[in-house]
């Protein structure tokens, strides 16, 4: 296993993280004074700046992506409901190819309109057969571009809103009917909030390996959660078995950043933007 304790050479910090302290070109030229050389921004924070000044300042710090968040959601009530969500993924595609992203990462979506508080049909499983179908179309492309897809299973508790994905089997099998040659164009984004609890976690990042492990994401999950999304701790502030997790991903070969990924409205996204970036880098050192 790797030796973070020295250095944040492997650090990743999702632009999320301090979102609301910061603007992207902000929080860049934050994370290159501190040496962090990697980040994964979100889409919306992206084209606030515009993102042919974002792509000149990653290059002018020498940062690379790894990740870009995101597309997906692809599930819809009607035709022109999933085309208008194919047509998005395919932008989506074609700005993380611009930022040289080394995948996109695609929270795939689920009941549609739940989000907004109102389903506008039941079937998850419904859900499921258009995410599937999403998700090839979006590789055909990807594969046409040369941008590796990568699939985040989200936790059960965001099985209406936000993905009828929610575990790593569930993505591995998609992974495997779309992708049977597991040449790297479609795999996963683990993100250990949303993985940590499964029973499965160990047998099936095995099942996955090298080719299939595009994404590793990091927080803690804390006790008693108070907010389902918008919660998540800083790593060593709670229960997730930050480093037993990172072993098994080592193991099966990936050797990428690992994404410190943090949606806190009731604590880290209340600070000083500094201080995060301060303590993700000696969290990382010591908790992950
Ligand atoms: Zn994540």
């Amino acid at each position: 296993m790797r030796d973070f304790s020295k250095s944040c050479e492997w650090l990743s910090i999702n632009t999320a993280t301090v979102k609301k302290q910061w603007s992207l070109d902000k929080i860049i030229d934050e994370c290159a004074k501190r040496n962090i050389r990697s980040i994964s921004p979100w889409r919306d924070q992206v084209s606030v700046v515009g993102i042919e000044r974002i792509a000149k300042q990653l290059k002018s710090h020498s940062m690379t992506l790894s990740g870009y968040c995101r597309g997906g959601f692809f599930t819809a009530v009607d035709a022109k409901g999933l085309q208008e969500a194919r047509d998005d993924n395919r932008r989506a595609i074609d700005e993380a190819k611009k930022l040289e992203a080394p995948c996109l990462v695609l929270v795939v979506g689920s009941l549609p309109g739940a989000l907004a508080g109102a389903a506008s049909y039941k079937e998850i499983g419904l859900a499921r057969e258009q995410v599937f179908d999403g998700v090839a179309q979006a590789l055909e492309y990807a594969k046409e571009v040369g941008m590796p897809l990568a699939i985040e299973p989200l936790h059960p508790m965001q099985a209406a809103e936000r993905a009828c994905i929610n575990t790593l089997e569930q993505a591995l099998d998609m992974c495997d009917a779309l992708d049977p040659s597991k040449g790297g164009s479609l795999g996963v984004a683990l993100d250990v909030y949303h993985t940590w609890w499964d029973p499965k976690l160990k047998e099936q990042i095995e099942r996955a390996g090298r080719n299939r492990l595009l994404a590793y994401h990091v927080c803690d999950w804390l006790t008693p959660t108070k907010d389902l999304l918008n919660d998540r701790g800083m790593m060593g502030d709670g229960v997730i078995e930050l480093k037993k997790i990172r072993g098994w991903v080592e193991d099966n070969g990936f050797a990428g950043f690992c994404e410190v990924e943090i949606f806190s409205e009731l604590d880290w996204w209340k600070r000083p933007g500094e201080d995060v970036l301060d303590t993700c880098i000696t969290r990382h050192k010591t908790h992950t």
